[in-house]
């Protein structure tokens, strides 16, 4: 993706309030992101643990979603898998992020959840730059390319139901 700056990535969150995109924690080092490798920008809020945030490119534009992390408790001996990227993790390794939804539908606390890798370095697992805790992975037999390609159509359709998108 295209690098953001930080008043480009404040300015993009779609479902939370001008206030709290203000504030809320950017990633450390911006301008060093590996953006080449990134689909998208995702990062968990080292002051709240509860808290995850997502920015992508949706129709040409940035989109940003914030995430909750429900506290649920998870068996830490299953494997789980990501509904983006598709990769495996061990235990905690996927966190079920919860979005609220943009405008009257989430005003009235619609959310979306969905299964994602939870430190959300996606892009990083499926370039095979960063390892799951698995040691072995499930064989990917699919090309590169179209594993980005998979991870992309899926996070848009993610970002369609945040945003009540309903366009094809
Ligand atoms: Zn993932």
């Amino acid at each position: 993706m295209e690098p953001l700056s930080e008043n480009e990535i404040r300015a993009s969150f779609v479902n939370c309030s001008k206030g709290e995109a203000r504030r809320l924690s950017l990633p450390r080092g911006l301008a060093e992101l590996p953006w080449q490798n990134l689909d998208f920008l995702g990062w968990r809020d080292q002051g709240a643990p509860d808290r995850a945030y997502l920015v992508a490119p949706y129709a040409g534009e940035p989109v940003g979603v914030t995430l909750r992390v429900p506290t649920i408790r998870r068996s830490l001996t299953k494997t789980n898998v990501c509904s983006l990227c598709i990769t495996a993790h061990a235990g905690s390794g996927v966190a079920l992020l919860a979005g609220r939804r943009a405008g009257a539908a989430g005003r009235e606390g619609n959310t979306v959840g969905t299964y994602i890798c939870a430190d959300l370095a996606c892009s990083l697992y499926v370039r095979g730059l960063k390892k799951s805790t698995l040691i072995t992975r499930p064989d990917e037999s699919l090309p590169l390319e179209l594993q980005i390609d998979r991870t992309v159509g899926n996070l848009d359709a993610f970002l369609a139901k945040v945003l009540g998108d309903t366009t094809p």
